[in-house]
C-alpha cells in the first residue's frame, strides 16, 4: 500500500516515519521560489518488509536529462516491499526548478547543482538544494546512486562512474559501478563540487551514472537503468538476484579532471555543429570531429581530434556557442 504523496519540511522527516512493509511518496520542503510556490524535493520510498541497507536513487540534478527520473518512478511502482530487504530511496527529480525549465541550471539562480556541493543552508535555491540533500538525505544511504545523461545537447555512451579513492569505500564503489552491468566501468580522480564529493566527505560509497541523452528517454535506456537499480539492490542483499562482477571495459584515470566532459574540443566558433563522427566511435588524432557554420553558411571553423580514442560524448544539438565543448575523446589504455 502507499499513500499519495505527502508534505512535511525536510527537517522534520525521519526513515522511521515509514514502516517496514510499505511505500510512500513525500514532498520534502526545502525552501520558498521567487514565485511564493515551495521548492520540494519529492521522495519515493519502499521500506521493505525485512531489515537490510538503504539504496539512496537521485535523478535531475540537472533538470534536462530524464532517463532516470523515469527509472525510479517504474521501479517505485513495481517494486515489491513484502519481500524487500532494507530500503529504496528514490529522488526522480533533485533538481526541480532546473527540471522546470528543461535546462542544466536551475531557472531561477542559473548554477550548476552539481557544482555547488556541500551548499549553504543561507544561500541561493540552488546552494539550499544541496545543503539539504547532503544534510538530510545522503546521510541515509548505505549506497547511493546518482542517475545523470546526455541532456538537451548531448548524447553519452552509457556509463557507470566514481571517484577513485584507495580504501574500502574505494573497492566498493568499483564494485557497485561493475555491479550496475553497463558496458564501460569508468572511475576518475576526485572532483569537487558534486554529489559524489559530498558523499566521499560523508565516507558513504557512491557511483553515477550516464545515459544517452539528446533531451530524450528512450525506452531501452530506461529499461537499462531500470536493470541497473535492480543489479545494485541484489549486490547490496536487498533481493535476490544476480548481478555482474566484471566489466567489459573498465578504464581508471588518476589524472586531475579525468572525469570532467564539458572542457574537451571547445567550438572555436559560434555556430551550427555539424558533426563528422558517431558516439563511442574510433577516432585518429588530428581527424575531423565537426565543423562549424555561420547562420548564412559559410564555414566558421573545424574542429579535429586532439588525441585518438573513442567517442564518448558528442554535441547533438546543431546551435553551438564558442567554448561549448563538441565532443569528449576517451584515450584507451594500451592493450
Ligand atoms: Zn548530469
Amino acid at each position: 500500500m502507499w499513500n499519495l504523496a505527502e508534505r512535511l519540511p525536510i527537517d522534520a522527516f525521519r526513515l522511521e516515519q515509514c514502516l517496514p512493509g510499505t511505500k510512500r511518496r513525500i514532498h520534502l520542503l526545502v525552501a520558498t521560489m521567487p514565485d511564493g510556490q515551495p521548492l520540494t524535493i519529492p521522495l519515493l520510498v519502499v521500506r521493505g518488509h525485512g531489515a537490510g541497507p538503504v539504496l539512496l536513487a537521485s535523478a535531475a540534478v540537472h533538470g534536462d536529462e530524464y532517463e532516470g527520473v523515469i527509472a525510479i518512478q517504474d521501479l517505485f511502482d513495481r517494486l515489491d516491499s513484502e519481500i524487500l530487504n532494507g530500503t529504496f530511496i528514490g529522488i526522480p527529480v533533485l533538481n526541480g526548478p532546473a527540471f522546470a525549465a528543461a535546462t542544466r541550471e536551475g531557472i531561477w539562480d542559473h548554477q550548476n547543482l552539481a557544482r555547488v556541493f556541500p551548499g549553504n543552508p543561507e544561500g541561493s535555491l540552488t546552494q539550499r538544494l544541496a545543503y539539504s540533500f547532503q544534510r538530510y538525505l545522503l546521510p541515509l544511504a548505505d549506497l547511493y546512486v546518482d542517475l545523470h545523461a546526455g541532456g538537451n545537447a548531448y548524447a553519452i555512451k552509457a556509463l557507470a562512474g566514481y571517484m577513485l579513492r584507495d580504501d574500502p569505500i574505494g573497492e566498493r564503489q568499483r564494485a557497485a559501478a561493475i555491479a550496475f552491468g553497463l558496458e564501460f566501468v569508468w572511475g576518475t580522480a576526485p572532483l569537487p563540487g558534486r554529489t559524489l564529493s559530498a558523499a566521499a566527505n560523508l565516507n558513504i560509497p557512491a557511483i553515477y551514472v550516464e545515459l544517452r541523452g539528446e533531451g530524450r528517454a528512450r525506452s531501452a535506456d530506461v529499461a537499462s537503468a531500470g536493470r541497473g537499480l535492480g543489479h545494485l539492490m541484489a549486490f547490496l542483499g536487498m533481493m535476490p538476484g544476480a548481478y555482474p562482477t566484471e566489466a567489459p571495459l573498465l578504464i581508471e584515470d588518476r589524472s586531475a579532471g579525468s572525469g570532467h566532459l564539458q572542457l574537451d574540443h571547445p567550438s572555436p566558433a559560434a555556430g551550427i555543429f555539424i558533426p563528422a563522427v558517431e558516439l563511442w566511435q574510433l577516432v585518429e588524432q588530428g581527424q575531423l570531429l565537426g565543423s562549424v557554420r555561420h547562420p548564412d553558411g559559410t564555414l566558421q571553423a573545424t574542429i579535429t581530434a586532439a588525441r585518438s580514442g573513442r567517442i564518448l560524448f558528442i554535441r547533438t544539438l546543431p546551435r553551438v556557442f564558442a567554448g561549448d565543448t563538441v565532443a569528449f575523446v576517451l584515450e584507451e589504455p594500451p592493450a
